[in-house]
């Protein structure tokens, strides 16, 4: 039913399953004995969260975070506030950041900041995709789903006006749903 509104697909569900279990392995070893603290962002995060972390076999806690940067709109606003905050305490934790997707960076470049702020040992990023073309702020993510075009997508985790985060691909919108 939702394909119907789909111009495209960039990420199957079949490269989203491979790709997960590939990093799920380098994080594994990464995280070995860290107890890593590893944060969703929601709400985009949430699928790739779900899936990352039962591809990870260590010991970890996962915890989420609300900011927001975008409102309805289709382009950034530049600013990022805080709409929930963690439960943990992070001082003196490894953690690990999941987002859905870096962009300008600028969500990212604010909790990387916030949480050495508040004396995290290490922060890692790992992201289901990069948008390297949009970056405005110089960040880049230490583990990298696929690279994407500087295109607006949608689908696992990532809504237009709050709609298709249940995709189980990556894809673009039909012109046509931006009309209606
Ligand atoms: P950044 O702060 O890096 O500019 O943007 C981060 C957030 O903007 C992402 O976590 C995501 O929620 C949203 N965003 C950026 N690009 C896209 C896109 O192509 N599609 C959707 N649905 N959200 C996006
Ligand atoms: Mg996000
Ligand atoms: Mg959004």
């Amino acid at each position: 039913m939702l394909e119907k509104d789909i111009e495209k697909i960039l990420v199957t569900k079949e490269q989203i399953r491979t790709r997960c279990e590939e990093l799920g392995k380098e994080l594994t070893a990464e995280y070995q004995d860290k107890n890593p603290l590893v944060v969703g962002v929601l709400k985009g995060a949430v699928p790739f969260m779900a899936d990352i972390v039962r591809e990870m076999d260590c010991y970890l806690e996962i915890d989420f975070m609300d900011v927001s940067s975008y409102g309805n709109a289709l382009v950034s606003s530049g600013e990022v506030k805080i709409v929930k905050d963690l439960d943990t305490n992070v001082e003196g934790r490894d953690m690990l950041i999941v987002e859905d997707i870096i962009d300008s960076g600028r969500t990212l470049a604010y909790l990387v900041d916030l949480f050495k702020y508040r004396k995290a040992k290490s922060v890692k990023i790992v992201t289901l995709l990069d948008k390297p073309e949009g970056r405005v702020v110089d960040i880049e993510a230490d583990y990298i789903g696929f690279d994407v075009p500087n295109e607006f997508v949608v689908g696992y985790g990532l809504d237009y006006i709050e709609q298709y985060r249940n995709l189980p691909y990556v894809g673009v919108l039909k012109p046509s749903v931006y009309q209606s």
